[in-house]
């Protein structure tokens, strides 16, 4: 069985007081022991998120990261870093580190592997843009970015990976893709995965949606077979509302 896996994307927002605030709120709050919870906060609130975490099973993620150890790489925050902290999951990939930050696949899937390595479990994000949605192109391209990212992964390490289809024309848009195709392009990345390793890796990744989540579709997606959790910006940023789409 895959555990659902709710994961609030607090992008560039939250300085550590207000970060503790928000971490506040929702401990405040009685969450679904049975649904995984994760914050993916700036890396300035990670130490002090992390010591506020304690006691619950809420999980800590990183927004991105460095695929090396150390060195002069100015700027940048590698896994090592992130460990000690006890950063449990990172975020790799997300569209707006691939728009405007010269994110690649390459880079994604060093990335992907460093993280494995230093036991950091990636969340990978995946999606095509509205002109590729528009000409039918979101297989080819999600398919590509899937198996660019697992280049070289192995299959045992797939257990601590999540895939997060977010198609970009919903993200921050108020545009959500309709459950029906959200559980289609979450079941055709399942058989690019089952197709590249086998049946139990495909039954047992988990993958979820992201883009414009709102406490009023939740549900709705969390019930479709293949959508195994969601990746949420906007309204992980209001305690209640995480706390609902947790509690979905
Ligand atoms: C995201 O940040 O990954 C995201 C899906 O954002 P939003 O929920 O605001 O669309």
């Amino acid at each position: 069985m895959r555990i659902p896996i709710i994961a609030g994307n607090w992008k560039m927002n939250n300085t550590i007081s207000e970060s503790l605030a928000l971490v506040d709120g929702i401990k405040s709050n009685k969450l679904d022991e049975e649904v995984e919870k994760v914050v993916a906060v700036p890396f300035t609130s990670l130490s002090e998120v992390k010591k506020a975490l304690e006691g619950t099973d809420i999980k800590l993620a990183a927004q991105n990261m460095h695929w090396e150890d150390s060195g002069a790489y100015t700027g940048e925050v590698s896994p090592l870093m992130l460990k000690e902290i006890g950063t449990d999951y990172c975020i790799i990939g997300h569209s707006e580190r691939r728009q405007y930050f010269n994110e690649i696949d390459e880079s994604v899937n060093k990335k992907i592997k460093s993280a494995l390595k230093h036991g950091i479990k990636p969340i990978v994000c995946v999606g095509e843009t509205l002109e590729e949605r528009e000409s039918g192109k979101e297989e080819i391209v999600v398919k590509e970015q899937v198996l660019k990212a697992l280049e070289g992964v192995d299959k045992e390490d797939i257990k601590n990976i999540v895939i997060a289809y977010e198609p970009i024309w919903a993200i921050g848009t108020g545009k959500t893709a309709s459950s029906d195709d959200a559980n289609h392009m979450c079941g055709f990345i399942r058989k690019t995965i089952g197709d590249k390793y086998d049946e139990n890796t495909k039954e047992s990744v988990r993958i979820q949606y992201g883009g414009s989540v709102k406490p009023s579709t939740i549900k709705e997606l969390m019930s479709k077979e293949e959508i195994d959790g969601a990746l949420v910006g906007g309204a992980s940023l209001v305690a209640g509302d995480f706390v609902k789409l947790v509690n979905y």
